[in-house]
């Protein structure tokens, strides 16, 4: 089940995401470009 959006600042992508990918994201980056990612570019959908 999906339960947030992120939009990366970055290169604008959009990805649904449950909460253990969130945690990757805020970790690695994101997963297209690699930008820095924040709790902040999450919202909950
Ligand atoms: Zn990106």
């Amino acid at each position: 089940m999906k339960e947030y959006e992120y939009v990366c600042q970055e290169c604008g992508q959009q990805i649904e995401v449950n909460g253990p990918m969130r945690e990757a994201i805020v970790e690695n980056g994101c997963p297209v470009c690699s930008a820095p990612a924040d709790t902040d570019h999450f919202s909950q959908t």
